[in-house]
């Protein structure tokens, strides 16, 4: 029989982990489907991980892992990614504001021959105005660069076993699991699902902490920004040509003594750009050597007794030297 793993990052939602094991146990014995949960605990500060070792000891399809400190979501999917076994993942918020009713469909859908199904939201849910407009200016920044309709997007997705072996195969550290799946270019197909409100705790991301994620994963995933740096390069050139052209026919009719505003201007314009270029290409070097670094994505501090292999302290590329 297939078996279906789900992958549920967690950050400091001690208040959920019991219920949404219970929750998608409940609904996946309902459905007859074989499946394991794989918390993964990203560095949570409050009994997030007390909460997931109680669970796996009632349930023995439930495994945890908790991270040495956090990393971030992306890192606790991958690191999820990697604890499965199943012929099929999905991953999902562990808050259950990804639904799991649409689980059945999802599964239905890779039986019939899918290899990856998008969740697709119809409506954010109930959300603060601040957390709306940046998620809004984060999602319409994130779909120009990688040209991709990221608004619908969401990290609720069911993934074949082939598509997590690729995920797990790429060398990168910056990843951003929501277009990889994109550009891994399986067969897809979606399900639309509504997002629901959260009903413990509170959303784990501030302003802040969504554009730093929006610059990092527009950086890895896009160098237009780069070339952004050269159009700017082009339109001040010729702002200098017209400006010198006119500054060469005043020289030359002896009218050249006045124009000192040209002059504060040009170097605040040009200062301006310049200093812009530098940051964006501080940027992508900042990429580079976070990459050439090497350095893992995650550090597991502990694991719960049903997961095998050694993943503790170490992560998988350097478990095979
Ligand atoms: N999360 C995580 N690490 C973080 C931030 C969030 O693992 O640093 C998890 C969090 O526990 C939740 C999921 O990512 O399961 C989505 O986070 P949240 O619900 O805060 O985001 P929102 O639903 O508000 O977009
Ligand atoms: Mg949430």
């Amino acid at each position: 029989m297939a078996l279906l793993s789900i992958v549920l990052p967690a950050y400091n939602e001690e208040q959920n982990i019991e219920n949404t094991a219970k929750t998608l146990s409940g609904l996946l014995e309902g459905e007859q489907i074989d499946y394991e949960l794989v918390f993964v605990s990203d560095g949570s500060r409050d009994g997030t991980y007390d909460e997931i070792l109680k669970a796996a000891k009632r349930n023995p399809r439930i495994k945890g892992a908790e991270f040495s400190r956090n990393f971030g979501k992306e890192a606790g999917i991958f690191a999820g990614l990697e604890l499965t076994a199943g012929d099929a993942v999905v991953v999902m918020d562990c808050d259950l504001q990804h639904p799991p009713e649409v689980l059945p469909q999802m599964w239905k859908k890779w039986q019939e021959g899918a290899e990856i199904v998008e969740g697709i939201k119809i409506s954010r849910g109930k959300e603060s105005l601040m957390h709306r407009l940046s998620a809004g200016l984060f999602y319409s920044i994130m779909s120009r660069l990688i040209k991709m309709d990221m608004n619908s997007s969401s990290d609720y997705k069911l993934l074949d076993r082939k598509v997590v072996n690729v995920l797990l195969e790429l060398p990168e550290r910056n990843t951003f699991f929501r277009a990889l799946t994109f550009w891994s270019g399986f067969r897809t197909e979606t399900v639309e699902y509504e997002v629901q409100e959260r009903q413990y705790g509170e959303s784990k991301w501030s302003f802040w902490s969504l554009m730093k994620y929006a610059i990092a994963n527009a950086t890895s995933f896009s160098t237009l920004p780069l070339q952004l740096v050269t159009v700017m390069g082009i339109i001040s050139i010729l702002f200098s040509l017209i400006l010198a052209v006119q500054t060469l026919v005043k020289f030359l009719t002896g009218t050249a003594v006045e124009g000192f505003t040209t002059v504060i201007l040009l170097i605040l314009i040009i200062g301006g750009f310049l200093m812009l270029s530098l940051g964006i290409i501080g940027h992508y070097i900042a990429r580079i050597y976070e990459e050439v670094k090497g350095r893992p994505k995650y550090i597991i501090s502990r694991v719960t007794d049903n997961v095998r292999g050694s993943v503790v302290g170490s992560w998988k590329k350097d478990r095979t030297r």
